[in-house]
């Protein structure tokens, strides 16, 4: 499997997925790109991820600083919020590659602003809102890349079932 389209009912489903996801990764390195609108859910479903690797604090978009880096015991996992990048060559300043390291959790918001310098990532998670019974929700839409990622989906499938259609 590939692909996976879930609803999210509300912000605690967006958390959760971000715990499923989470959970499966720790103990090995990743590339995540988050897609979607100014507050389609990235930092939200970021939010869970981190909870998943064991931290219960606050989860801000890094947005002036581009990464917000999280050193916990479980691994590192980086937070990218690309939005203010004017040029992705300033990612090679920066010294991009530090990060992207193959050990490290990497979660990207805007990765479209790091064209091209960005390396390929293993899930592209893409965040938007969509209308339901019960009120404004999030279609996601998980796209795996990379032969761990179409694993890592595998599981979410049943896992998430209150999350089909
Ligand atoms: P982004 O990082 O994409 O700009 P945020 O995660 O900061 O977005 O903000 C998303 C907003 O949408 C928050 O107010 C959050 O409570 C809300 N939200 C997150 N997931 C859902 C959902 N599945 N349904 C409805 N609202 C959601
Ligand atoms: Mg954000």
């Amino acid at each position: 499997m590939t692909e996976l389209s879930l609803f999210l009912h509300d912000e605690t489903d967006t958390v959760a997925l971000g715990q499923a996801i989470g959970a499966q990764l720790i103990g090995q390195g990743a590339v995540i790109y988050l897609s979607g609108t100014l507050g389609a859910g990235k930092t939200t479903f970021t939010r869970g991820v981190l909870q998943a690797f064991g931290y219960s604090g606050n989860v801000k978009s890094p947005t002036y600083t581009l990464v917000e880096p999280y050193e916990l015991a479980a691994g590192c996992v980086y937070h990218f919020d690309l939005y203010r990048l004017a040029d992705p060559e300033e990612l090679e300043y920066m010294g991009i590659r530090e990060y992207f390291d193959g050990q490290s959790l990497c979660l990207v918001e805007w990765p479209i602003k790091g064209e091209g310098i960005l390396p390929t990532p293993d899930l592209q998670i893409s965040l938007s809102a969509q209308a339901s019974d019960a009120g404004i929700g999030r279609r996601a839409v998980i796209t795996a890349l990379s032969p761990m990622a179409k694993r890592l989906i595998e599981p979410l499938n049943d896992s998430l079932r209150n999350n089909k259609t």
